[in-house]
């Protein structure tokens, strides 16, 4: 999970907040300008991620209606709480992340937000909030069944990478596993691999197009490259 540097809040999500500033309704807020806010909400969201989801590192589409906006903080629907500003977090900008739609048009299949849903994340800290990631999330590269697994070294982290996240399904895990093989192909058998070449791939791989767009499933294989230096470099 790379942490997210935060863009300022969106003019059209300001402006409906201080008009309607007991509202904390996403809902509504959706609609608000003829869906114009929502548009540049999300478009925010994007840019901010470099078109790559918050959870699993997909590349994310330009298409506004083909993503997901997540809650970090679950939506608080409970009218009483928000009138007491307990939690109020509904339009929070910083509680806001942009998402893949994680499989939603198929049912018990689900990973990211569409897994999660209203459930909260207490030991995975929100990526907007962290100017590092966390260093026990880890991969784990199966040439044999032709798969990368994602885990953390905290039993807590890992218990919601894979139960509320779902960052494990078969998918992901196939697709994190075909994007190392495009990635190091040039690299040869991984007996044969040379440092300074691995440490090159890596450099280009963090930083290429960056500014605009990240690579696709990046912390994977930064932190791989990196890992793999670090034994062997
Ligand atoms: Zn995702």
């Amino acid at each position: 999970m790379l942490p997210i540097s935060k863009l300022p809040e969106p003019p059209g999500l300001k402006e409906y907040k201080s008009k309607y500033p007991g509202s904390d309704d996403y809902i509504d807020f959706c609609s608000y300008q003829q869906a114009q806010a929502f548009t540049e909400l999300r478009e925010n969201l994007l840019k901010e991620q470099k078109f790559v989801c918050a959870y699993c590192g997909q590349r994310l589409g330009e298409d506004v209606l083909k993503m997901k906006t997540e809650h970090f903080e679950p939506q608080n629907h409970d009218k009483l709480t928000i009138e007491t500003k307990k939690e109020y977090h509904n339009l929070n900008y910083n509680n806001l992340l942009a998402c893949c739609r994680g499989n939603d048009d198929k049912k018990g299949e689900n990973h990211c937000d569409s897994k999660k849903g209203p459930k909260p994340l207490h030991f995975i800290a929100n990526p907007a909030t962290i100017q590092i990631r966390n260093s026990t999330i880890k991969y784990k590269v199966n040439p044999r069944s032709e798969e990368v697994l994602i885990f953390s070294t905290d039993p807590e982290i890992e218990k919601e990478l894979n139960q509320i996240l779902n960052l494990n399904h078969q998918i992901l895990r196939e697709k994190r596993f075909n994007q190392w093989r495009r990635v190091t192909k040039n690299l040869g058998h991984t007996e044969t691999w040379k440092v300074p070449k691995v440490k090159r791939l890596k450099d280009d791989y963090a930083l290429l197009v960056d500014g605009i767009k990240h690579q696709e499933f990046k912390d994977f294989i930064v932190w791989h490259l990196e890992d793999w230096i670090r034994r062997f470099g």
